[in-house]
């Protein structure tokens, strides 16, 4: 391991730096890997035109001079000979380069080509010609005081270093299957690229590394559920628990019915669950979610329920008390701003068993929250927390249930594969006798026709939700919720009672407005987009989005799930400059399912449905969205991967055995399955941590 401060040209401030960025040691800086690359290519003189951006390389001639334009501003002219031609340079400020730039040295020179000055406006001067080929220079992420530069020297004195190693977390098989790059090769093209194709090369083996072993390890967490011998059997009260259904003032849909029956089914099993309901919004999970929280407080477990904000948390809460008001189930409500006096209660009453169900935020999986007997954990829009996160409530000898929910359909086939742990329940339809919103696209300068819509519903005593992409500034092109407090108070004036909501409030100043609109003592809410998820105020008809193109559909859709949550005809309008093939998509349909699947065909970047990496499934340059192909290989090899594991133990151990009697046999079998699913799980191990010798996977490589 190569430590960071043997490196040449790191000191105690630099190795800060690189801290900073999470660069530890030498063998970090090898992992990090540029996030874009600049292809630098000598340009064509002859199409040239004014004021391009030139690239190009040449002899010095003659001397610089420097002229002072004014007292801060100085510029530096000189000239170069590129054999074909004699080009005029002027670089501003940079006159320290006065002293290097001596007649006949070779520089090149990035810029801007003004033709009829014959002149390059220098913006980068660089010591050295080009290479033939075009040269790519790898671009990183970096951090203030620490230039690229830096980092790309850093990264070449580790791999020119002889004392590094990498290891290759593929099977040798594999390699050849695809004819991958090496391991080595790849990571030092990732860097240091001899050319684009090999640069290519080295990228696909990188990321289908990183997709193998992460398809190895759903693979062993979805093992590691199975096998947990410490989740929770029960013996279900079906009586009391389809009594309760009886009593809700609605009949369950056909999809929420089957949802219960998956989950209750996974509480009786001796299997840990964890499921996935997932369903669009307003399809109604919540009430899914209660009635599995009834269950398991039937058979006297306690329940928690998590929520991403304190504000879905608090709805939660109020539903649950309302849903729950004839039964004895006791409730508490847990966020970072309970006042430490009452936390320090509800620790001790939930350690003492005297609290059935507590609902919160992440406060709730901090240390100091122990339960008696926790049986299930419910988290709503999962996809918010980590894998990590879900996991951490885990402890007192128990294992507890896990139901996470989500809003955010996922096209099912991608949902196995990526939840590879997670079994999925969906609610498709929604209530009965809710009336589809209607979508409307309006174009910015047809601003009144929307604001007569806002009347309307204004006039018949509903709500409204208005929607910016940011708090205030003066961004040219974007609203702001400010500038819309503004134009709605202009349009309306007496008529409206206004409220405002963004993330900078504090969660009290959050609470309180929302309490407000609740109890429609505000009528127009503006906000930014923390109302994006759960909170439900049935009176709220219509939703205005300004500056549509800034979200993705995703997005909107969830937005647009806001309102349409009674039987009021309700609808959303999204403002845009120009229209949007991508925006009149909403105008057509309210299929979650549909609109997921077409973001995820057509949009290249950004996070996969938010899902937030875990430090147990990081994926550094491989992009699950726009690599699934090859992560849908990567599954299939890890599959068979395994099924090699199991037939190379079945061989070797329980073949020359089995011949004795079949009594010892099926004990036998178990053990080989055992011992293969233990040899999994150290490779496993061994490649997220490089602490454990490398020895064993080596060897289950050379199978
Ligand atoms: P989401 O799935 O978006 O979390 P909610 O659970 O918040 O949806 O449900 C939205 C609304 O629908 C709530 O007001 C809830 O009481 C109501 N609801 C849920 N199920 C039904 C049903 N079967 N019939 C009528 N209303 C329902
Ligand atoms: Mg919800």
């Amino acid at each position: 391991m190569i430590e960071l401060e043997n490196i040449d040209g790191v000191g105690p401030k630099t190795k800060e730096l690189l801290n900073k960025l999470k660069i530890n040691n030498g063998e970090d800086l090898l992992y990090y890997y540029p996030y874009r690359y600049d292809v630098i290519k000598r340009t064509d003189m002859n199409i040239l035109n004014d004021g391009d951006k030139i690239v190009i390389d040449g002899i010095v001639e003659g001397q610089p001079t420097v002229i002072f334009i004014n007292k801060s501003l100085k510029k530096l002219i000189f000239r170069i000979n590129t054999k074909t031609m004699i080009i005029n340079i002027t670089v501003y400020n940079k006159v320290y380069l006065h002293q290097e730039l001596k007649c006949g040295k070779e520089v090149t020179i990035i810029g801007k080509y003004h033709k009829l000055k014959n002149t390059i406006v220098a913006s980068d001067v660089r010591f050295g010609l080009l290479p033939p080929g075009a040269k790519i220079e790898p671009i990183y992420y970096t951090t203030e005081g620490l230039t690229i530069k830096q980092i790309s020297k850093f990264v070449s004195y580790v791999l020119n270093n002889e004392e590094y190693h990498v290891h290759s977390l593929i099977p040798t098989y594999l390699e050849d299957k695809y004819n991958l790059l090496p391991k080595k090769d790849a990571i030092y093209n990732v860097h240091i690229p001899e050319d684009i194709v090999t640069l290519k090369k080295a990228r696909q083996r990188i990321k289908y590394e990183e997709l193998f072993m992460y398809m190895l390890k759903i693979r062993y967490l979805k093992q590691k559920i199975e096998s947990d011998d410490t989740a929770i059997e029960r013996v279900l009260d079906y009586d009391k628990i389809n009594k309760f259904i009886d009593n809700l003032p609605y009949k369950l849909t056909l999809d929420q019915s089957s949802s219960i029956k998956e989950i209750l089914k996974d509480l009786e099993s001796k299997k840990r669950m964890n499921r996935l309901l997932q369903g669009d919004v307003g399809s109604g999970k919540t009430i899914v979610a209660f009635i599995a929280i009834y269950a398991n407080y039937l058979s006297k477990y306690q329940s928690a329920l998590m929520a991403p904000t304190e504000i879905l948390a608090g709805q939660h809460y109020e539903d649950a008390l309302k849903i729950f008001s004839k039964y004895k189930l006791k409730i508490a409500f847990l966020t970072s701003s309970t006042s430490a006096k009452d936390k320090k209660e509800i620790y001790d009453n939930l350690e003492l068993g005297k609290i059935d169900l507590i609902i919160g935020t992440q406060a709730l999986i901090q240390d100091r929250v122990k339960f008696k007997k926790l049986g299930l954990v419910v988290t709503d829009e999962q996809h918010r927390f980590g894998v990590n996160q879900r996991n951490s409530f885990k402890g007192k000898g128990i294992s507890p249930d896990v139901l996470s929910m989500s809003a955010t359909p996922i096209p099912r086939s991608y949902a196995l594969t990526i939840y590879g742990d997670t079994d999925v329940s969906s609610i498709k339809t929604k209530p009965i006798g809710r009336k589809e919103v209607i979508t409307y696209f309006k174009k910015e300068k047809d601003i009144t026709e929307v604001l007569e819509m806002m009347k309307r519903e204004l006039d018949n005593n509903h709500q409204i939700y208005v929607v910016a992409p940011m708090i205030e500034g003066d961004e040219e092109n974007l609203e702001s919720v400010k500038d819309l407090e503004e134009k709605m108070n202009k349009a309306f004036g007496k008529i409206s009672k206004i409220g405002i909501i963004h993330g900078k409030l504090d969660n009290k100043e959050k609470n309180k407005v929302m309490n407000d609109f609740e109890n429609n003592k505000i009528n127009i809410l503006i906000s930014t987009t923390v109302i994006e998820v759960g909170v439900n105020v049935p009176n709220a008809s219509m939703i205005v989005i300004f500056n549509a193109n800034m979200f993705g559909l995703s997005t909107l859709h969830q937005l647009r799930g806001r309102v349409g949550r009674s039987d009021i005809q309700s609808y959303c309008v999204l403002v845009a400059k120009e229209s949007e093939e991508r925006l009149r998509l909403l105008e057509k349909t309210s299929d979650g399912f549909e609109i997921s699947e077409y973001d995820f065909q057509n949009r290249g970047e950004g996070d996969l449905f938010g899902i937030k990496q875990s430090g147990e499934l990081v994926l550094k340059m491989a992009n699950i969205r726009r690599d699934f192909k090859m992560l849908l290989k990567a599954k299939e090899d890890a599959e068979e991967f395994i099924n090699i594991l199991f037939t190379f133990a079945f061989i070797f151990f329980v073949f020359p055995l089995s011949v004795v009697t079949l009594n010892t046999y099926v004990p036998l079998l178990l053990t080989v399955y055992t011992f293969s699913v233990a040899l999994v799980s150290v490779f496993i191990v061994a490649s997220s941590g490089a602490s454990i010798p490398v020895i064993v996977p080596s060897v289950i490589l050379a199978v």
